[in-house]
């Protein structure tokens, strides 16, 4: 192919154009290509060429034209795109921009369901139509040439056109290069199949051709007859879909006869109506093969009548019957509709084309100037969605405008519960980073963080996301009732002289419960810790269940316990407000704290990070300090993983033994031959915590130490 060559195609297919500009931007492609090859042994400037000649064949505009020859030179030249744009102006440097990322793409695709993904992220690449009509053609021009290629690249690259390419072009009807793309894959993919076929299909040709010649010449010298204007192909079918027909139906290939069928163009409608009429009283058709797509055309708009008659020599024969307007529609797809933008936008066709269009690509915005979108030809596919990859390749469709943290909770639950950072690109980035097409997403989880930030729900997009977050700090919240419950009937129990161990055992609450018409112990206690029971209503149920037990002495680890304390805050100035600790996150001296008024309890302290700070709070959140807080205790719950051994609580103990800290509660299990142990423990300064998680770090066993991000179950 040659720019002259080029030049006279172009004035042939009618493209109107300026021959000098075309001539220029071909100058410039050619010069930055200089020196390089194709694996041809071609120079390289053949490839955009012979591109540029694919889409005048498409019949595409002349901006097309340009951005083709020059669709290679940013990636693989020194030169900007910015400089495309100063050189030949805004709407070349777009699609020459379009066609670059896409081809920094890979679409080497995985599972039979990523390839929906890969497909539709194509086609959100491509901010213009036009970028995925230069890509197909740069594509079948690397297929054509693909021989070149050594073994492995040709096969990946054949697998890739099947995968991705071709089903594209089956959407938008363009099966002229769907079919090249399938029989040149196959041919690379299966080799062995694809020549036996060749050689097959052409044993027979002669006879076939002579079959088809002579059904034509009856046809012709009928229609001639009766004064219609008809032109007559033969078409074979093509090898991919003998070959498909031969998987799917289990056939042999002597087993399918429809290898060629006959095709009648004509000029009208009309015509091809009495052209059915004429073929169907010249031969038998066969019942149930008649498809009108005239009256009622494919969701590509495909238009057509076929039919099967038993020809001359007693075999089925299709005759497939359209006009021009038709063929070129079936041939080239939504490309055969380019130069329809000319029209007025009050044209029918073109409103039935667009709403094609809209259908064809499940474009699901509205399109409220119709006339403006074939203008512009801005696609806006999928503006709603973004895909991005896992790590391993895999894709993730997200709406527009998706987080790392939406991405997670896509992936896993935990994942998204235990998500503490993300990597875009192998780049650190914030949690709220917005997610681009194509970025590879890594995700880094700890199960020592908090946990999900009720913060977070100021920017997640998915629902699924919202979710999960709310109802993590539902169950959060949960747990902190039913922990305040427990001390609130401890304290019930106490003031009316009540034993308190027996009656909070497990099995005591549960009947309880079971009285009051509730599940479980559980549900009792958030109710009451929510507010919705009384203590006071429990304990008397506790109570007329079973004779009271009067203890007037508490036990004497509680008497001899440190008095909790109660101040030690400064609220912003405020002297002796009612201060006190939520048991969710039981902040010590040294954390940074934050105070949440409540309703008729005072402030609530909670550590900044606490994921309980109720949502919406923030014209309830007040500034707090840690004040003087010698002499205060202050509760503290640690968490130990390790693996059970004779001793390990005791070596626990003893290497904490001598700091300024009570232990109040110990409970371990065991599962597995893992011991998970929790200390909660009376403390008076965030460094003595410290200086306890990192003992018990050294001891023998010991897999993971953390404080509990909430209060202990005791
Ligand atoms: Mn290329």
């Amino acid at each position: 192919m040659t720019i002259d060559g080029l030049l006279q195609k172009m004035a042939e297919a009618g493209i109107e154009h300026d021959p000098e500009v075309i001539r220029r931007v071909y100058a410039y492609a050619e010069a930055a290509h200089a020196g390089q090859k194709r694996d041809s042994g071609e120079d390289y400037i053949q490839h955009p060429l012979n591109v540029a000649a694919i889409l005048v064949d498409m019949d595409m505009d002349a901006t097309s034209i340009q951005a083709a020859l020059l669709h290679d030179v940013v990636e693989d030249t020194g030169v900007t795109i910015d400089e495309i744009g100063e050189l030949f102006g805004d709407k070349v440097k777009e699609l020459v921009d379009g066609v670059t990322k896409l081809s920094r793409l890979s679409f080497q695709s995985k599972q039979e369901q990523q390839m929906e993904n890969l497909r539709k992220m194509f086609l959100a690449m491509a901010h213009d139509l036009r970028v995925i009509l230069i890509k197909l053609a740069d594509r079948l021009h690397n297929m054509r040439t693909l021989k070149h290629l050594p073994e492995d690249k040709q096969r990946a690259i054949a697998k890739e056109t099947l995968d991705i390419y071709a089903p594209l072009t089956h959407r938008l009807g363009m099966w002229k290069i769907k079919w090249e793309f399938e029989d040149l894959s196959l041919r690379y993919l299966e080799p062995q199949v694809y020549y036996e076929l060749v050689d097959k299909v052409a044993m027979k040709r002669q006879e076939r051709e002579s079959y088809i010649r002579e059904v034509s010449d009856i046809l012709r010298n009928k229609l001639k007859e009766l004064g219609i204007k008809a032109e007559l192909q033969g078409r074979a079918k093509h090898f991919y879909s003998i070959y498909q027909k031969m998987l799917n139906q289990g056939k042999a290939f002597e087993e399918i006869y429809d290898l060629m069928a006959l095709r009648v163009i004509v000029e009208t409608i009309q015509d091809c109506y009495e052209v059915l009429g004429v073929v169907h009283t010249l031969w038998k058709p066969m019942p149930g093969r008649f498809k009108d797509y005239i009256a009622v055309p494919k969701s590509n708009m495909y238009q057509s009548l076929h039919t099967t008659v038993i020809g001359t020599n007693g075999e089925p024969l299709e005759i497939q019957i359209r006009t021009h307007e038709m063929h070129r529609t079936a041939e080239y797809g939504i490309a055969a509709h380019w130069q329809y933008k000319e029209k007025g936008p009050d044209d029918e066709e073109l409103r039935g084309k667009i709403a094609w269009l809209r259908h064809l690509l499940e474009w699901q915005r509205d399109v409220k100037d119709a006339d403006e979108f074939m203008e512009n030809l801005k696609v806006g596919l999928f503006e709603d969605e973004v895909f991005v990859f896992t790590p391993r390749g895999d894709v993730k469709n997200l709406p527009a405008g998706s987080t790392p943290v939406d991405f997670a909770y896509s992936i896993h639950t935990h994942i998204g519960h235990q998500c503490v950072g993300a990597k875009v690109n192998g780049r650190l980035v914030p949690l709220d980073f917005p997610l681009k097409n194509g970025d590879i997403i890594q995700i880094i989880t700890s199960k020592q963080g908090n946990g999900p930030s009720r913060d977070w729900l100021k920017f997640v997009k998915t629902t699924k996301a919202k979710n999960r977050i709310r109802q993590w700090l539902r169950e959060q919240r949960r747990e902190e009732f039913i922990l305040l419950a427990k001390e609130l009937l401890e304290k019930e129990l106490r003031k009316q002289n009540l034993e308190v161990h027996e009656n909070l055992k497990p099995d005591v609450l549960n009947d309880v419960a079971k009285r009051l018409g509730m599940v479980s112990m559980d549900d009792l206690l958030a109710a009451v810790g929510d507010g919705k029971i009384t203590p006071g209503t429990v304990v008397s149920k506790i109570v007329g269940e079973k004779e009271p037990e009067r203890k007037k002495a508490q036990t004497s680890v509680e008497k001899n316990l440190p008095r909790r304390a109660k101040h030690g805050v400064r609220v912003r100035g405020v002297e002796d407000l009612l201060v006190r600790f939520s048991r969710c996150c039981n902040p010590v001296p040294g954390d940074a704290i934050v105070g949440y008024i409540t309703r008729g309890k005072g402030v609530a302290i909670h550590r900044v990070d606490c994921a309980n700070i109720p949502m919406d709070s923030d014209a309830r959140l007040i500034e707090v300090s840690w004040g003087d807080t010698e002499g205060d205790f202050y509760t503290v719950e640690i968490e130990i993983v390790a693996d059970d051994r004779v001793n390990l609580l005791t070596d626990i103990m003893n290497a904490i033994a001598g700091l300024k800290l009570y232990i109040s509660a110990a409970r371990a299990n065991t599962k597995k031959g893992q011991a998970t142990i929790s200390l909660r423990m009376e403390i008076g300064h965030l460094e003595v915590v410290q200086e306890a998680i990192r003992r018990i770090r050294k001891v023998a066993g010991v897999t993971r130490v953390y404080r509990a991000s909430r209060g202990g179950r005791s």
